[in-house]
């Protein structure tokens, strides 16, 4: 099962390409060439085709199998977006050439924006941020700049307990204070209590919806009324909006600025399968303050407007990202919204809420769900069912491993105790669904039978077994360095 790294297998002086001497020509490099080895290794095109196919073949991959990963939305990445992205007219153009030579690509970003003003009932958009985190941040800097236009010096951010780590990450990175909030025994926010917490100092609050224990947020207009009513936004944590497409426009909730996760919802490839995109839509209020560049219709077609001037963006709080952001991702969302059409968009979030519910309903007797009631496109369980077995969430999930499925997301959100949280996504089939219930029953029915030696040992079957997770981020080894000779005489 070990792959060495190329480093270690390769030697200095081998090639896998046959290159003429270069010709020696005048040196102008001022005294400045390299004397020693540029460190590269040097193996054949074989050795280096196996090498990255066997590294590819011991990663999970939602080509693989099911990808339960809840909040992350791990859904099939159709084939046709690939095609459409291939296409030279999208792949090959370069930020810079002149506009009249890209009419199509922002052709392309003008109806991704206005899909997504259209899915979510508000008047704006950024395209240009590269993920979900940072597309938090450009609706907090939006914020912020409209906070700053008014002549105030509002810090505080309301906070759920059950957010996401990016959200209270992002206000305290754009400079103000995070204030948590409690949720109630339902896993909502808990109105009274944030009622309690507004005043004239509250700048927003970053509300997720459905929340990351997977339910609507069902006084979510009376949170946003509240929060209005002291002068602050309302973010919302758009990450989950899978759930909702096509069946609820944020913009009617009261919502002012939400980010859209492309590599969630419109299914483009994310995780080691290609960069995010996180566009963000802004109500009217915010909308003046709208990162640069954007797309407007001009006199002479499309064009991109990217510095303030009289007409457009003279309130822009500046730039998030180089050029426009994930080209590449618009044309593969783009596709993934007309191959669906809104109808189909809205099954979507049906099938996605459909799958999660026939998860908790086969499951609901032999695992314990956090709370009551139906949920939306994610499942939640907590640990009670594994008390006093001898087995933690930790060692359910590492045991998920040997049955051949990537494990859940676990311990989010915090909330939750020992929490295992699961999102099938609307691409799974019922078949399936069926196999991964029947894997996790037998799974929890062998925690109750006594097994507790069975889950503590697992991953037997991976090429790595249980790591130090802590060690890892504490003090991260990112670069080979040779073994020094008394390394190598061992
Ligand atoms: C995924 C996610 C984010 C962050 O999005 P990235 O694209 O990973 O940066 C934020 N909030 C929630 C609830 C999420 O699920």
């Amino acid at each position: 099962m070990e792959e060495a790294l190329l480093f270690e297998q390769g030697a200095p002086g081998r090639c896998g390409v046959d290159l003429p001497e270069p010709s020696r020509g005048e040196n102008r490099l001022g005294g400045l060439e390299r004397t020693g080895d540029i460190g590269l290794p040097g193996l054949s095109e074989p050795e280096v085709v196996r090498h990255f196919v066997r590294l590819s073949q011991k990663n999970y991959a939602i080509d693989a199998g099911l990808y339960p990963l809840g909040s992350c939305t791990m859904k099939h990445n159709p084939r046709l977006n690939e095609k459409m992205a291939r296409l030279p007219g999208f792949a090959d153009v370069h930020p810079l050439q002149p506009t009249s030579t890209v009419q199509g690509a922002l052709a392309v970003m003008d109806e991704v924006a206005r899909w997504l003003k259209v899915l979510t009932g508000l008047p704006a958009v950024a395209l240009s941020p590269g993920a979900g985190a940072h597309g938090e941040m450009c609706g907090m800097m939006a914020i912020r700049a409209a906070i700053d236009a008014r002549g105030e010096s509002r810090k505080r951010i309301l906070v759920p307990d059950s957010a996401h780590g990016t959200n209270p990450a992002t206000a305290v990175l754009c400079g103000f204070t995070v204030d948590p909030v409690p949720s109630d025994s339902r896993g909502r926010i808990d109105l009274s209590a944030l009622k309690a917490k507004l005043g004239p100092d509250v700048a927003a609050i970053m509300l997720t919806n459905p929340n990351t224990c997977g339910l609507f947020e069902n006084e979510i207009r009376e949170a946003a009324a509240a929060i209005h009513g002291v002068g602050g936004f309302f973010y919302c944590d758009g990450a989950n909006f899978n759930a909702i497409v096509g069946k609820v426009r944020p913009g009617d909730l009261g919502i002012d600025a939400m980010h859209i996760n492309l590599h969630k919802t419109f299914s483009t490839p994310h995780g080691g399968g290609g960069p995010g995109s996180g566009p963000v839509v802004l109500s009217a209020a915010l909308a003046p303050f709208a990162p640069l560049p954007f797309v407007v219709h001009g006199r002479q077609g499309l064009q991109l407007v990217e510095a303030p001037n009289g007409e457009h963006g003279g309130q822009a709080f500046g730039r998030v990202k180089a050029f426009h952001g994930q080209m590449g991702m618009f044309v593969r969302a783009l596709t993934y919204m007309l191959s669906h059409g809104s109808d189909g968009l809205r099954q979507v979030a049906e099938d996605s809420v459909l799958n999660a519910n026939y998860i908790l309903a086969a499951l609901q007797d032999e695992l314990s769900p956090a709370y009551p009631g139906p949920c939306m496109h994610e499942v939640l369980f907590d640990d009670r069912f594994l008390k006093d077995t001898g087995v933690t969430t930790l060692d359910f999930a590492k045991a998920m491993i040997d049955e051949g499925y990537h494990p859940m997301t676990v311990y989010f959100p915090l909330i939750v105790h020992g929490a295992l949280l699961t999102e099938p996504t609307e691409s799974e089939s019922r078949s399936s669904l069926d196999q991964f219930i029947a894997t996790l029953r037998a799974l929890a029915r062998r925690a109750k039978g006594g097994d507790a030696a069975h889950f503590v040992q697992a991953p037997r079957l991976a090429p790595r077994r249980r790591l130090d997770e802590t060690r890892a981020a504490r003090n991260p080894v990112l670069r080979w360095r040779p073994p020094s000779p008394a390394q190598a005489a061992e």
